[in-house]
């Protein structure tokens, strides 16, 4: 792992994404690697040619130029990162952002593949407008050690979300991004109910290099959905898409917490989450 400190200009960054005003992203790169990362294009744009999760800059800022009231806006943590990667243990980057953010009315979003947080518990509950997200997929451990090799646990994931919603926190599962055949949705609503207050759903987009490296990965490891794959990301066949949306729809009826459907990225509507 190549660690580095290096000056940013401001740790909030004005978003363009439809659900957040602004985003913080305490880190370059992301040491989790998950396979079909949406965020390994930042390497382009922090000048870093290793291949991604190698790499971890360290954001220093000047804490007393951001803005002291945020009343009104959304603030994401993170989106080309993971705030709780695990070298947040040592430099506490995520929790400095969240000590200046607690005092500025603004709406906070946290989503991670990781149960980190936990720590800061103490934190959390001082931030008046908060919402914790968890990222997870699946309840398989084997397939998520091999998509996330570098996240936490499937089990410590779901341990988290309780143990944050037992403390009183708002929690969201966020089943992203659902892989066709693989993902059970109605396995992962079961697994957190009672725990959450609202779950949302998202599909699987491959694009760039990661397409050729899941491809690659359901030929190797699930050549019976090979050609259902090639279907979906080949050929632009979104008929299991909707299914799997009506299927939602309909599993929605039967809990109490609230669904929010995210799917197709370029439908995306105002006030949906965005994610890493
Ligand atoms: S946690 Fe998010 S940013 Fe990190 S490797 Fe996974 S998808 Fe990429």
């Amino acid at each position: 792992m190549k660690l580095s400190t290096i000056k940013a200009k401001s740790i909030l960054v004005k978003s363009n994404l439809p659900a957040s005003d602004y985003v913080a992203n305490p880190y370059n790169g992301c040491t989790h690697r998950c396979r079909y990362c949406y965020a390994c294009f930042m390497k382009r744009f922090t000048g870093h040619n290793e291949d991604w999760g190698t790499f971890l800059d360290v954001k220093e800022y000047e804490s007393d130029k951001l803005p002291k009231s945020l009343t009104g806006k959304t603030v994401l943590l993170s989106s080309v990162t993971d705030p709780y990667n695990p070298l947040e243990t040592k430099y506490h980057k995520s929790r400095e952002v969240l000590e200046h953010l607690r005092g500025t009315g603004a709406h906070v979003e946290i989503l991670s593949k990781s149960d980190l947080m936990i720590r800061d518990l103490d934190l959390l509950r001082q931030i008046p407008d908060l919402s914790v997200g968890i990222s997870l997929n699946t309840l398989d451990d084997e397939f998520r050690k091999d998509m996330e090799p570098g996240a936490t646990s499937v089990q410590r994931r779901l341990k988290a979300l309780e143990k944050l919603h037992n403390a009183g926190i708002t929690t969201y599962l966020f089943v992203s991004p659902i892989f066709p055949y693989i993902s059970n949705i109605r396995a992962l609503v079961d697994a957190v109910n009672g725990h959450v207050d609202q779950i949302c759903f998202e599909n699987l987009n491959l694009r760039g290099a990661a397409k050729g490296v899941i491809m690659d990965y359901i030929t190797e490891k699930y050549p019976q959905y090979l050609d259902s794959y090639k279907a979906i990301y080949q050929k632009g066949d979104l008929s299991y898409w909707e299914q799997l949306e009506a299927e939602i729809n309909a599993l929605s009826k039967e809990y109490a917490v609230p669904f929010v459907n995210y799917f197709y990225h370029a439908k995306i509507r105002k006030g949906g989450k965005d994610h890493d």
